[in-house]
């Protein structure tokens, strides 16, 4: 019998989660609380109401890859394909594999972003399935991760380093937050800890605004309120440092 999961959106024809086009599938559930986190809908593991929204459907894998198979061409001719995300989608691990053994099948690229704060046997499950892991970062510094994610670094760090050497393919990607990570300290020190641990490509995510609008739906207060927005250009220097350390450093 195939898995049901809880599935907060799923989104076509996006450029920022992966190569290519591809259909990203948000599932619902996060065990961090980041304060810039730009979809604050999707840390309960529960289906949530507020103000006239509902945030989470219980979809089957199939349901969800009848939605991912209709741009199969766009897939093959970009060289995309589908993102599992979130949220954190391996807090639904048995959903995760049915969803990537299904695109399998059908040849389509497969793509798991994580924040890594789940038990490694969670990519121990999934990885023979997964094309490339997207593995996000947030700080170097444990006391700093600890006070504006929620979540413990250390084994999120334990995570990263033992998935990057079991050879499975791997983008570090790095929200870069005003006042919180987007030091040039912090892109040394950064930089220092990922060439240590064998990362060959980093992407930089400038900060954003995009989440504000949906906090106030949730009632929930928003810490970032009135913090400036990152662009690309303000992060050529952030970028220089994983440059020099010999990491690819997209942005
Ligand atoms: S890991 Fe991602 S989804 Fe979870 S709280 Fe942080 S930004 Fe939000």
């Amino acid at each position: 019998m195939q898995e049901t999961g809880i599935v907060l959106n799923i989104q076509k024809f996006s450029l920022h989660d992966g190569p290519g086009i591809r259909t990203a599938v948000f599932l619902k559930g996060c065990p961090l609380r980041c304060l810039w986190c730009a979809n604050p809908e999707s840390q309960s593991p529960l289906i949530q109401r507020g103000k006239g929204v509902t945030y989470g459907e219980v979809k089957t894998a199939e349901e969800v890859m009848a939605v991912v198979r209709q741009d199969l061409p766009f897939y093959s001719k970009s060289g995309g394909g589908m993102t599992l995300t979130g949220g954190e989608p391996l807090l639904q691990p048995d959903f995760c594999l049915d969803l990537l053994r299904l695109a399998g099948e059908e040849g389509i690229h497969r793509a798991v972003e994580t924040a890594g704060g789940v038990p490694y046997s969670r990519f121990e499950q999934v990885a023979p399935l997964t094309d490339l892991f997207l593995y996000d970062l947030k700080h170097h510094d444990a006391k700093k991760h600890l006070e504006n994610t929620g979540a413990p670094l250390a084994g999120i760090l334990e995570n990263l380093g033992r998935l990057l050497s079991s050879g499975s393919e791997v983008i570090v990607r790095i929200p870069v937050i005003p006042g919180f990570n987007d030091a040039a300290e912090d892109a040394r020190r950064l930089s220092g800890l990922l060439s240590g641990l064998g990362a060959k490509r980093v992407d930089l995510l400038p900060f954003h605004q995009f989440g504000e609008r949906k906090y106030a739906l949730l009632d929930l207060p928003y810490a970032m309120a009135g913090v400036r927005a990152l662009y690309p250009e303000d992060l050529r220097e952030y970028r220089e440092a994983f440059l020099s350390a010999g990491i690819l450093c997209g942005v």
